[in-house]
């Protein structure tokens, strides 16, 4: 167990400058933030420093300048938003490594906040580099990591700089995901059932592997079940597959056995859009010329069957091509059965980039128990796998 924020309270905060790493990845267009849900993540760790009076000051990445200073990649363009969201001015320190920086920092007023440039602007960033880490640990008294979607990599300000700082903390968003991804895995409330789709197998080989020994069912869908439909020698016309994953496919079943599900029907079509000829059909009806873009109703109710019964549900992957409406049916069917199934108390989380997009679309973020913030760093999570960025913060 990692100590978190909430264990500073009653603490002398007053005055102290927290160095808050935060993930503030957030996607741009026409140079302004296109979604501040990263953002407002973020805003009650800040907010409940601010109101115990220390001096904020927060540091992210954005994008991938691979160490060098690209204006491009500058988070100074997020500063009207961050302010927005918090409702006080924020100031801009355009480079941290000067001594001017640390200035500004120890003038900030109590309950001020600061926003430092990209820290991928230094090779040091990704290198983890112990002067660069400690060259940070200058703008701060002690640190708080909430940058969950980052706690997998080993860079300096996720994981060196914890040398220098000290108490080092893990903020609301990141307890709020170690909490739900890290605890519930250790000890589900049973049954246990994974659901799995999105594009491809490989990159989630790992996770696939690790869940096997964990969950008592996995659900399949998504172009990942057309593989597994491949390397049980069904015909898959057009479908996304990946054939040289075919063989570690036929692995996992064997060693699945009962515990993977594989969709009862599919909707195939001639094209991936939404006016082009389509029907429901066999898994191992697939004609030539035609490919999979979606789970059939019968799988919907079948997975959903499962999801019901469950008291952990952990999915990650579109079951369908959900950008493209009505190939969202399957994958909206899920969302609402994981909604129903948390309504009846079950634990639901949600996993990955797209997954969580498409849970947002049919409106249900809010009635699933967690939608988790980083992608690669929950697959890690779900891997069995400790984050760097966990393991540097302060054992309880
Ligand atoms: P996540 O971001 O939730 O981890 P992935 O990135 O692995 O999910 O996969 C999401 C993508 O998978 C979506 O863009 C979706 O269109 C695609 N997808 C799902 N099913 C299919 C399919 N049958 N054929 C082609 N693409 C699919
Ligand atoms: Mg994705």
């Amino acid at each position: 167990m990692k100590r978190t924020l909430a264990s500073l309270e009653g603490q002398p905060l007053e005055g102290l400058r927290a160095f808050v790493r935060v993930d503030f990845n957030v996607p741009l267009a026409a140079g302004r933030v296109a979604d501040d849900a990263r953002i407002r993540a973020a805003v009650p760790t800040i907010q409940w420093l601010r109101r115990r009076g220390s001096r904020v000051v927060l540091s992210s990445h954005l994008g991938r300048p691979k160490g060098q200073a690209k204006p491009e990649f500058s988070l100074e363009v997020i500063v009207p938003a961050l302010e927005t969201a918090l409702g006080v001015p924020v100031t801009w320190i355009p480079n941290p490594c000067t001594a001017d920086a640390v200035q500004v920092t120890k003038r900030l007023p109590r309950g001020g906040v600061a926003l430092v440039e990209n820290v991928r602007f230094w090779p040091g960033e990704e290198a983890n580099d112990r002067e660069f880490a400690q060259q940070m640990a200058l703008l701060g008294d002690f640190y708080v990591n909430d940058a969950f979607g980052a706690a997998h990599r080993a860079h300096a300000t996720t994981a060196a700089i914890t040398e220098f700082l000290s108490p080092a903390v893990a903020g609301f968003l990141m307890a709020k995901e170690l909490q739900y991804l890290a605890e519930a895995l250790r000890d589900p409330a049973r049954p246990f059932v994974s659901v799995l789709g999105g594009a491809k197998i490989s990159g989630k080989i790992d996770v696939i592997d690790a869940l096997l020994g964990r969950v008592d069912r996995i659900l399949i869908g998504g172009a990942m079940a057309c593989t597994f439909y491949l390397a049980q020698g069904f015909e898959v016309g057009d479908s996304l597959v990946e054939p040289d994953k075919a063989d570690l496919a036929t692995q996992l079943l064997e060693r699945g056995g009962d515990k993977i599900m594989l969709p009862a029907d599919v909707v195939i079509a001639r094209e991936l859009n939404a006016s082009a000829q389509r029907r429901t059909t066999k898994p191992d009806r697939v004609e030539p010329g035609w490919r999979v873009g979606d789970i059939g109703s019968e799988t919907v109710e079948q997975f959903g069957n499962v999801i019901a019964e469950a008291r952990t549900v952990v999915w990650n992957g579109p079951m369908g091509v959900f950008e493209v409406p009505p190939f969202d049916n399957g994958t909206v069917g899920i969302a609402q059965a994981l909604a129903r199934a948390t309504a009846a108390g079950a634990t639901t989380i949600v996993g990955g980039g797209d997954s969580a997009a498409a849970v947002s679309r049919a409106g249900l973020s809010d009635q699933v128990s967690h939608v988790s913030t980083g992608g690669g760093a929950s697959l890690e999570l779900l891997e069995g796998k400790v984050l760097p960025g966990v393991a540097a913060l302060d054992d309880v």
